[in-house]
């Protein structure tokens, strides 16, 4: 049996061919452009998902469920995209299921893009094998998802395992969401690159300036680890609070769930050992509860792929 996944992102869209073992056999993309209606939108997903098809030489019988993973709040119930912050459309509780399998009529499952990186890792990425599994994504926010029990765990209403508004400081910095002091105002590759502007503002002979040409705009995630490479004190100084901030996060995760695995994912996971992984699981081994029986903190292996991967096997997952 095959599989097809779409990965949903704000600019383009991923649909891959995927086998049981969670590998992808092809790939086609689309760009989202501006003028995307909702129903085009999820016209283009039946459209590439039958290309796939045809491109795979499959006979459409021999795809199992199409999967989508979508940027946004998702009811898997009805089939409906319920609201999204990136999609050129601003329509709520588009009937995304109703209308693919107008021209599809096969099973289809939704979920957000955290849930679906989740399933991905668990199925053929660094966290197989490993149950209870946390996938958390490192980007412009915080993402998450948890697999318990072999199926992935969102909460009654699919919200659940929105890591990145868990609250880790009282009245502290305010979040898109509207609470402050969330995880991801703290630990995301946004607030890296916040905290890393602030330090140069205040130390005017960091190397950081140089790695970015003198132009605090081009700061991103991994200046302050390539400052930190280069020996650079204040680049030290940024890791050392976002290194802390991202720790507070994950050491509540693993004192509320005791995850086999917490795999991180995104951008900044693409950092080295020494500079990230290291010091974050010695800040973490100190901070949690059950220390004679330690959570693996490990990068997430399938990088991109995830989403598709995962997204292509939700049918074996709710
Ligand atoms: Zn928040």
């Amino acid at each position: 049996m095959y599989y097809i996944g779409i990965d949903v992102g704000g600019t383009n869209l991923v649909a891959g061919l995927v086998n049981e073992k969670g590998h992808i056999l092809d790939k086609v993309n689309h760009p989202v452009d501006k003028t995307m209606t909702a129903v085009e939108f999820c016209e283009e997903l039946a459209r590439m998902s039958r290309k796939l098809c045809e491109m795979g030489a499959m006979d459409y019988s021999q795809i199992q469920a199409v999967g989508v993973g979508l940027p946004g709040l998702v009811d898997n119930k009805n089939g409906l995209f319920v609201q999204n912050p990136n999609m050129p459309f601003s329509d709520r509780n588009v009937p995304l299921r109703e209308i693919f399998q107008k021209h599809w009529d096969i099973p289809v499952f939704l979920s957000n893009d955290a849930n679906c990186a989740a399933v991905g890792e668990y199925w053929a990425g660094a966290a197989k094998g490993c149950d209870p599994a946390v996938v958390v994504t490192l980007g412009t926010g915080i993402g998450g998802g948890l697999v318990a029990n072999g199926k992935l765990f969102t909460g009654y209403a699919n919200s659940g395992m929105e890591v990145g508004h868990m609250v880790i400081k009282p009245n502290g910095i305010l979040c898109g969401c509207g609470n402050r002091g969330c995880w991801e105002t703290y630990g995301s590759a946004t607030a890296l690159i916040r905290l890393t502007q602030a330090e140069m503002e205040y130390t005017k002979d960091s190397v950081m300036w140089e790695l970015c040409e003198g132009d605090r705009f081009k700061v991103q995630g991994r200046t302050a680890f390539q400052g930190a490479r280069l020996g650079d004190p204040a680049a030290k100084r940024v890791l050392n609070t976002y290194l802390h901030g991202l720790s507070i996060g994950i050491i509540n995760l693993i004192n509320i769930l005791q995850p086999e695995i917490i795999c991180l994912g995104g951008g900044i996971s693409n950092a080295e050992d020494d500079l990230l992984l290291d010091p974050l699981r010695q800040l973490v081994d100190e901070g949690t509860f059950d220390k004679s029986n330690p959570t693996r903190l490990e990068k997430a292996s399938l990088g991109n792929d995830a989403g598709v991967v995962g997204a292509a096997l939700l049918c074996h997952m709710m």
